[in-house]
């Protein structure tokens, strides 16, 4: 940070992630999991908590909290349990939120986060998992209504070690553990939706006359973008700096912990309360729950469902097919986009050329659909074809890139049929290319002009003449040939 005055700053962060989990039923009872329904129709007598009903675990949960615990490196408790957290709120029905507090489910682990110095291991304290509250609904025609629709929904707390030195750091961090989650299909994880939700805690640690001072811990709750979360991280940092600055006096001693809403249309976060401590939430075992037990085949069942992780699959993009870890990074992004790479490959296409069609013209197509490269619904087999066009030198890199826009319009055509159908096979015949290529030379006297100055125009004049020809074959004149009897040409 930005610091001057003979102060060390240094920012200490960490942060606690609440992540939806897709299952098809609520955690204690049987009601579906559903966002968008007419309010107070996904309840029963459990998640309403009305009196003499029970509670039963949903399996399917656990098991996505276990294979999180997995890919994080975590270690798995044998026997966990479930705990009572007391507090009163309008959407908590129960007025409690059966959650993990004493033996929770995944415990020490770490998390490898790509930084431009390297990978960086960021502790993940725990992560248990607990139950969703309500929602309260504002501004109704007759004042605030409760809508517990989402009472009961799944959820996975991650709670991480103060690791994080930055608020692009905790931008970075946020995006890679999101990726994880759909990566390991536990969870949508659509922050718009709510399914992910980064609550950071930060403060400073700052050198001054040979003291170490540190200012409050501020947790800032419910952010639910990343760009908020980085915003936010960035305006508490600089507002507990200038604080300090003051007096020397705003520390973690004298105010102790604290908490924070972040005003998204002003930029400003803005604090709220005192922060509870465990006491004052009057954890106690949940009665009505047995503990779980997970043994080892169980344990082991499910580690055999974990996927290739998205930071090993980035390394084995590069290390398998030479790409460089931006190319990487781009593919790995969405995993539908990895598979699809991977069928591609697998259907036999040059792993050169595919990337470069990713990277190019399959992610601008994508792009300008607003989806992702899987999403443009072209199969794995096509795009191979595609490829081998290319290689065997029946059409021209342009070429592809027209073919593949063809292809995204109606997934159904071969690439093949298009070139055909199209005209788009690369021009053999090379008396019909030397004819653009005169015809180029023709009506572009100033650029012949320019090549034939020489120094540092004539490059250019020839890229552009060039240009020319490609477009008017377009872009099925092989792009060697051109170049050479552009040369001969304007020499001769
Ligand atoms: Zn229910
Ligand atoms: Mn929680």
């Amino acid at each position: 940070m930005n610091a001057g005055g003979g102060e060390r700053v240094r920012p200490v962060i960490g942060m606690e992630i609440h992540v939806q989990l897709r299952t098809r039923t609520k955690m204690f009872c049987a009601c579906p999991v559903e966002v968008g329904a007419e309010p107070n129709t996904r309840t029963c007598p459990v998640c309403l908590a009305l009196p003499g009903s029970l509670p039963v675990m949903n399996r399917q949960a656990l098991e996505f909290a276990i294979l999180v615990g997995l890919a994080l490196n975590c270690r798995i408790a044998r026997r966990t349990k479930w705990d009572r957290k007391s507090y009163y709120y309008p959407d908590l029905p129960k007025n409690y939120q059966i959650s993990q507090y004493d033996l929770p489910l995944n415990s020490d682990g770490w998390f490898e986060l790509p930084t431009a110095a390297g990978p960086k291991r960021i502790g993940i304290i725990r992560a248990h998992l607990e139950e969703d509250a309500g929602k309260n609904v504002h501004d109704l025609p007759g004042g605030t209504g409760v809508d517990l629709n989402r009472a009961g929904t799944p959820l996975l707390e991650i709670v991480t070690k103060p690791d994080i030195s930055s608020a692009e750091e905790a931008y970075s961090f946020a995006v890679e553990l999101q990726r994880l989650m759909v990566y390991l299909g536990v969870s949508e994880g659509v922050m718009q939706k709510g399914q992910m939700r980064f609550e950071p805690n930060v403060n400073l640690h700052i050198e001054h006359d040979g003291r170490l001072y540190r200012t409050p811990i501020a947790e800032i709750k419910n952010l639910n973008s990343f760009r908020a979360l980085r915003s936010a991280i960035e305006y508490e940092l600089e507002r507990q700096l200038a604080e300090w600055r003051r007096d020397h006096d705003y520390t973690l001693e004298k105010v102790g912990k604290i908490n924070c809403g972040w005003r998204d249309d002003v930029g400003q976060t803005e604090i709220q309360r005192a922060k509870e401590e465990a006491h004052d939430y009057r954890y106690f075992p949940e009665p009505d729950l047995v503990p779980v037990v997970t043994d080892e085949s169980w344990l082991e069942e499910i580690r055999s469902r974990l996927p290739e992780l998205p930071a090993a699959r980035r390394q084995r993009l590069m290390s398998q097919y030479g790409m460089k870890a931006q190319e990487a990074e781009q593919i790995v992004a969405d995993r539908a986009t990895a598979d699809l790479f991977d069928a591609a490959i697998a259907a036999g296409a040059d792993p050169g050329i595919l990337t470069k069609h990713f990277i190019s013209f399959w992610a601008q197509y994508a792009n300008e659909k607003e989806t992702t490269v899987a999403g443009l619904g072209v199969s794995g087999s096509a795009m191979a074809e595609l490829v081998r066009l290319q290689q065997e030198g029946r059409v021209t890199a342009t070429a592809s890139a027209t073919i593949a826009a063809k292809m995204v319009a109606d997934p159904q055509r071969r690439p093949a049929d298009i070139a055909r159908a199209e005209g788009l096979e690369q021009m053999q015949d090379t008396s019909a290319v030397e004819a653009l290529v005169e015809q180029a030379i023709a009506e572009n006297p100033q650029a012949v002009a320019d090549y034939l100055k020489g120094g540092k125009k004539s490059g250019k004049a020839l890229g552009f003449l060039q240009g020319v020809v490609m477009r008017a074959s377009r872009g099925s004149a092989p792009p060697q040939l051109v170049r050479q009897l552009l040369e001969q040409k304007l020499k001769g």
